[in-house]
């Protein structure tokens, strides 16, 4: 029989909206849901789930580590076993350091709330995940400045007129609703302004592309607000009423004019005066983008500050074709409960120092950086489990080794995954998650819907193929286990559903037609005079934070000019392609694999000719010692400064036969910045690496 079922992919964190064609209990075809706005595309890695799905180089069973950490010796165990193995050693933990000794950390988003819920439960403050080496300090920043989450507010790129991109390569690390859009915005009209270190597609797709010198985008856009302040070009009326610290500002970037930004960046002062030009013609229908994947310098906190700065003075804040606030369910009348929602807030003192050592950092993502220091130094206290769901630190933070000793000094480190990630290869305990599209999970609140709020799901096309299960049946045994079971009121994900929707007037069933509860397609705008919410102590941006005063930071710092590597020295820039998510996810799934099976070192053509290099040959990276052999890419369109690889690659994990040892992993080049800067993120392109002509 064939039917179509809607759900989220859960590919990469983009969570588009699915359509799902099963026939006989097969799955045939993965489609974008046409239903939902913007939601009609699936790129390359969503359509191949169905061939993770056919994958069997995944777990298949709960594994229970029978050697050395990390020697790669198992044994097949029982769900039951596997849970009881972790529960107990849960409770001994418990019970003789506190929950606080248990860490649980995963990949974000809004599909966390069994694993929250669980921690929350048993009492441990120290939920975090993967956002040290990706949103920190764009977060961060937004949180000091207009009071909201990153991920409270989006882009309506539809109406929008100018926007401009700093490193934000928005047509290759894909979240299709959001591409889509923004190519609807280029055809009509809306012009576009990339600016990054390399040419990529996004580039290729702006009205204008400037290559930047690495570091220096903060000396853009000081001089960009020194610019559109000197000639009027803000939003009066807008940063009249809802903006605070105006005259600081201003007072600021006196010094920083655009002729000394370009002897800075390398963009012609013109060209900056142009931008700020037309960015102010364009204003309110304006967005200086603030980035995603945002873990680059020390100094990215004020980057991203002087950004939002940026965006506060064009006015774009809950205007067409700028910033709006994610308007929430109830606004629209739409009441479901959360389980997250029936446990009162942990309020224990953090391990990653959130809080306390750093006060003006958010707990909502915490710092997965602090792990090796916490755990070895036991500071501030003794750190016995680490329950690990869909993140790989050991894949994705510098210094792997380091991160390695640590765990080893753990009573028990758990991970629960579709994958066999670095992470959980390290692992006592490897429990299987089944896929996306053999597991129904929580109804919660579609990201990027926040001027229509509705409701979705992961919902099941098909039986798991293996011995998975879904999460949220492995959090309520664990629960169980521990004494808070009544915390997870289901015994079935269609159960748990019919909880969340209580009282609301819908069903599961009401998600049939088109995947989605949307009770109004009308957008909801805050009134620009009276009505935006900003949550900052004054209910204003506030360029000056009071914040970061209150706790002796300063809201903006002096720029200072990154050091130029030395002769045969460049600093390291990693991204994404569209094929893979973050390499890990998708490395090993054969039809991506056999598009883009490993990365290469790009280089700029001339710098490469110095060294001997041409294009195509070996040549050796190198850091404090480290060495790997990686293909060079030449290219005139990359700064001189910089040399590129994509992320993800150097797989170690021996049953992922297809990706293993493929390519050069870029977090074992990042030595020595397992820090964490000022905004919570990992300066991770502060890495210098050395590169040489070898044999092949
Ligand atoms: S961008 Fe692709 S992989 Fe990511 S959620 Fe959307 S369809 Fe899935």
């Amino acid at each position: 029989m064939k039917k179509f079922v809607y759900t989220t992919c859960e590919m990469c964190t983009g969570r588009c909206p699915l359509m799902v064609e099963v026939l006989d209990g097969e799955v045939k075809h993965i489609w974008g849901n046409p239903h939902v706005q913007g939601g009609q595309q699936c790129c390359p890695r969503g359509a191949a789930a169905k061939a993770l799905l056919s994958d069997n180089e995944r777990p298949q069973h709960p594994l229970i580590r029978d050697g050395e950490r990390g020697s790669g010796k198992w044994r097949q165990a029982s769900w039951d076993e596997a849970y009881d193995y972790i529960a107990d050693r849960l409770k001994t933990a418990k019970e003789k350091y506190g929950a606080k000794s248990i860490l649980l950390s995963d990949r974000g988003g809004p599909m966390t709330e069994f694993e929250r819920t669980f921690l929350a439960a048993i009492g441990s403050p120290n939920y975090f995940n993967h956002h040290a080496t990706c949103s920190n300090s764009v977060h961060n920043a937004h949180m000091s400045i207009a009071g909201h989450a990153r991920n409270s507010v989006d882009y309506d790129y539809e109406n929008c007129k100018y926007m401009v991109l700093f490193g934000r390569n928005i047509y290759e690390s894909i979240k299709t609703t959001e591409a889509k859009t923004v190519m609807d915005m280029q055809e009509a009209g809306g012009k576009m302004v990339c600016v990054d270190v390399r040419w990529n597609y996004t580039a290729a797709k702006s009205d204008k592309f400037f290559i930047i010198r690495p570091g220096t985008d903060y000396a853009l856009t000081l001089a960009l607000i020194h610019q559109i302040i000197k000639d009027n070009l803000y939003d009066p009326d807008f940063v009249n009423r809802w903006v605070l610290g105006f005259d600081e500002i201003k007072r600021f970037t006196i010094p920083y004019t655009p002729e000394w930004a370009e002897k800075e960046t390398g963009i012609p002062a013109k060209e900056i005066i142009r931008i700020a030009h037309e960015a102010g013609e364009a204003k309110p229908a304006v967005i200086f983008h603030p980035g995603w994947m945002t873990s680059w310098f020390s100094n990215d906190y004020y980057l991203r500050r002087a950004i939002y700065t940026l965006n506060a003075l064009m006015g774009s804040y809950e205007t067409k074709g700028g910033i709006y606030i994610n308007k929430k369910p109830g606004e629209v009348g739409l009441k479901y409960r959360t389980l997250i929602g029936q446990i009162p807030k942990v309020k224990e003192e953090r391990f990653d120092g959130v809080g306390t050592k750093f006060p003006h950092l958010s707990d909502q993502w915490g710092l997965a950086q602090m792990l090796p220091h916490a755990i070895l130094n036991e500071d501030p206290y003794p750190i016995k489990a680490y329950i690990v769901m869909r993140h790989d630190p050991l894949a994705s933070l510098p210094d792997p080794d380091l991160m390695k000793k640590a765990f080893a000094k753990l009573d028990l480190l758990v991970s629960i995954d579709i994958n066999y990630s670095e992470t959980g290869w390290f692992s006592d305990v490897i429990l299987p998650e089944s896929t996306f599209l053999e597991r129904t999970d929580h109804v919660y609140v579609r990201s990027g819907s926040g001027l229509t709020p509705h409701l979705t799901l992961i919902r099941q096309a098909v039986k798991p193929r293996f011995d998975t299960k879904g999460r949220g049946e492995i959090f309520k045994a664990l629960a169980d286990r521990m004494g808070v079971g009544q915390f997870f009121p289901y015994n079935s994900p269609e159960e748990l559903v019919a909880w969340q929707l209580e009282g609301s007037g819908y069903t599961i069933e009401s998600f049939d037609a088109t995947g989605v509860i949307e009770p109004s397609k009308e957008q909801i705008w805050y009134d620009r005079k009276d009505g935006i919410k900003f949550n900052t102590p004054s209910g204003k941006i506030e360029l000056i934070s009071s914040m970061l005063e209150k706790h002796n930071i300063p809201s903006f710092i002096p720029y200072e000019s990154p050091p130029k590597p030395a002769e045969g020295s460049f600093r390291l820039v990693t991204s994404k392609v569209a094929v893979h998510t973050q390499g890990r996810t998708t490395a090993n799934i054969g039809i991506l694999n056999e598009l883009y099976s490993e990365n290469h070192l790009w280089m700029n053509t001339e710098e490469a000719r110095k060294l001997g290099i041409s294009d195509g040959d070996t040549v050796e990276v190198s850091v404090e010692g480290y060495a790997k052999k990686i293909g060079a890419k030449l290219t005139d369109h990359i700064h001189p400064e910089v040399v590129f690889m994509l992320h993800g690659f150097g797989d170690t994990v021996p049953l992922r036969t297809k990706s293993f040892g493929k390519g050069v992993s870029d977090i074992r080049l990042q030595r020595g910045l397992l820090k964490t800067a000022v905004g919570g993120n990992c300066p991770l392109t502060e890495c210098v690496v050395a590169v040489k002509k070898t044999a092949a």
